[in-house]
This record gives structure tokens, sequence and C-alpha cells, in this order.
């Protein structure tokens, strides 16, 4: 190479790396361009073959290392990474949803999704209508020949119903429809989605899988390439991109994620074992608990629980009384979200979100990985304030 000045030198190093480095993380590749070696390469390289590189959006050893070990975990065989579950969800109604198509969403539904449901409902031509979370086979009355995609939730992450999971895939598979589960509260360890008959998984990854409460992000996992496919164009076409460092945080969460999340799982039912106790409180909306809807569900389906359950405080308490009480809390935090080391407390105006709600206020609680001992005795201070 001829001689460069040091203005090119700073751009373009002689500098070769030795090869053979190897170690356990994956390497953190960070890449808008990606480089190829010569034109014929470029022009045969496929943006959707995750065998080959073409630009960072589409992919770098990095999401790939990620997406492959997430797909593997729940049984799939492809995954997509988004920029946060919200934008999972929104690519998934983009990619198999066009005016004129018909979506089923359950009444409990994460709000966002129910916000962007009325959003194509108002402004794209589609139609999107709400289900009772329970009612399984029963789904196959509110199937129309426009229907494309019904949404599951399990449990419902505030009321926390657990759906008849096989009962509505079987439903919806006899008529053709697609089912995506969101799957974000058992972080795919805990309930086997393709296993019960659904075709797309989601998940919120901003929660167990990240494990630091410190990012977000998304992930669409399918177990069929033609399916991929069509979502695909879809992370394409939005330009659904993450990045190299959140990847690599994601990367790291998942070695220690079982772990953790049988620490969130003994530790919150050992919280909602003091609450069930307490006469403050008329239901713990726990599905290992009979109190939850849809528990015989939980209990033939799921393999553990996790760290997220609600409780609904007795009628005789108000909104200001119960408010009062979290925020006497000391080692809650007021915050949405779950799946980080930190216990957190939200009050829910539960009434306002659901077609009926006759019980008192909804307060959701997420047990982190402190001492339950000591989260006990901070809501035994707390409820002291009750009266
Ligand atoms: C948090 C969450 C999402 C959205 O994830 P973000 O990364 O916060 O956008 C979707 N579904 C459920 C059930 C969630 O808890």
């Amino acid at each position: 190479m001829t001689k460069k000045s040091i203005q090119t030198t700073l751009i373009h190093s002689d500098y070769v790396a030795p090869p053979g480095f190897d170690a356990f993380p994956p390497g953190i590749h960070h890449a808008s361009t990606v480089l190829f070696p010569n034109v014929a390469a470029m022009r045969s390289t496929e943006w959707k073959d995750k065998e080959a590189y073409t630009y960072g959006l589409h992919g770098t050893p990095t999401t790939f290392a990620l997406e492959g070990k997430l797909a593997e975990i729940e049984g799939g065989s492809h995954c997509l990474l988004t920029p946060s579950g919200l934008a999972a969800i929104a690519m998934i109604d983009f990619a198999l949803l066009k005016s004129g198509d018909d979506v089923l969403l359950p009444d409990n539904v994460y709000n966002p999704n129910r916000e962007l449901g009325r959003w194509l409902t108002q402004d794209f031509g589609v139609s999107a209508r709400f289900y009772d979370p329970m009612i399984g086979a029963g789904i196959a009355e509110l199937i129309q020949p426009n229907t494309k995609l019904i949404w599951t939730e399990s449990p419902g992450s505030v009321s926390m119903e657990v759906p008849d999971l096989p009962a509505l895939c079987r439903a919806a598979k006899e008529r053709g429809v697609l089912v995506a589960l969101d799957n974000t509260w058992s972080a795919g360890l805990a309930l086997r989605g393709f296993e019960l008959g659904v075709d797309i998984i989601m998940h919120a990854l901003t929660k167990y899988q990240s494990g630091g409460a410190d990012l977000l992000m998304g992930a669409v996992i399918t177990r069929d390439r033609a399916l991929n496919d069509r979502i695909a164009q879809a992370h394409m076409r939005l330009g659904m991109g993450v990045g190299a460092d959140d990847a690599y945080l994601v990367q790291r969460g998942l070695p220690t994620m079982k772990l953790r999340f049988e620490r969130h799982d003994a530790s919150a039912r050992e919280v909602a074992a003091w609450f069930k106790a307490r006469l403050e409180v008329s239901k713990v909306l726990h599905p290992a608990f009979e109190d939850c809807p849809g528990h015989a569900h939980w209990k033939r389906d799921f393999t553990g629980a996790g760290g997220l359950f609600s409780v609904v405080f007795n009628a005789r308490y108000s909104e200001e009384q119960v408010d009062r009480l979290v925020d006497a809390l000391a080692l809650f935090g007021i915050g949405y979200s779950w799946g980080g080391p930190n216990s957190l407390v939200m009050p829910y105006r539960i009434k306002t979100m659901r077609r009926q709600w006759d019980g008192g206020v909804l307060v959701r609680f997420n047990i982190g990985l402190e001492d339950p001992a000591d989260l006990i005795a901070d809501l035994e201070r707390a409820f002291g304030q009750l009266g």
C-alpha cells in the first residue's frame, strides 16, 4: 500500500489482530456498515439469510448469537430482535394485518397492546375486537373469515387470569388463524408456548432476560421459516434495529436467568402467602393460588411462576388508603416493569381498565431478589398505616 497521510491513517489502520482469540462471552460487534469482500459477494448475499451479513440492521454476530439462543430456549427455530417488547408487538401486527383484517385481543391484554389495537381500528382499517381471557375454546364463535391473528397473554400481567391456551389454540388452528403469545411473565422458562399450540412467541427481554432493569428489548420467536420471513419483512421495513451493547447485556443476563427466575418465584410465593393470611386482602391474584382465575390452567400448563402477582384489597379500603400504604413501603419502588433485582409495587385503576370489575383496589407486586423476610417486614409496617 502507498504511504498514507495521518488523516487517512486515522481511519485506515494496517494493524491486523492475531487470529485464534476465544472467550466465553460473545464478541460485541458494533456495525452499521458491514463489509463485503468483493462486489460478487455483495450481489449474492440475501439480507434475510442468517448465514451471511449485509447491514447492521439485519444482524451482526452479536445479535445473531442472541437470536439463536432465544429461539433455542423457546424450542423455536427463528428469532427477531426489536428495540422494545412493545416494538415486537407492533411488528407482529404490522407484519400480519392489513386493511380489512380482524384481530382478537384478550380484555386483560398488556395495555399498550390494547392501545395499538385501537389505533389499528381507528386509522388503519383493521378491526381489533376484545375477548374474555377465560374464553378458551369459545374463541371459535368470535372468529370471522377475516380474522387473521389472535393475541394471548398468560397470565394477563395485571389481573393475572390464566387462559386455557391449548383449547384456544385448537379452535384457532381449525380455522387457520395464527395465535401469538406474549410469554413475558414466564420468561419462556415456565410455559412452553409452541408445545401448547401457539404460532408466535413474543417477549419483552426488558424483564427477566435482561435482569438488570437497565435496558429495553423485545423478541419475536417462531418455528416456521415462511412465517418468520413475513415478520422479517416488517422488521426490515420498520427498521427494528437494536444496539450491540444492549444485545450483549441481554446475553450476559441469560446464564443466570433460570436461577434468578426460581428465586423470584420462591420469594413471591412466600410473600403472596403472607398476603393471603391478611384480613385486609380479599384476593391474591397469583396463578399458583386458588383465588386466581385460571389457576387450574396454570397447574396443568406451567412449571413455575416468577415474581409478579397482584392483590385485591378488601372493598372497605379506599384508593386513598391503599395509596398511603404503597407510599409507606421502603423496599418496594413505585414503578412499572419487573424481572430486575428490585421489588416494585404499582397500584392500578383497574375499574377503568376492565369491562367488569366488582372487587376492591388492585395493587401489583414484583418480588425482587431481596430477602423475602425483609420484604414481609416492610409490608407489615406499611399495613399498619391502613388503620
Ligand atoms: C413490559 C411488557 C411489554 C413491553 O415491553 P417493553 O420492553 O417495556 O416495551 C409487553 N408485554 C408485557 C406483558 C410486558 O410486561
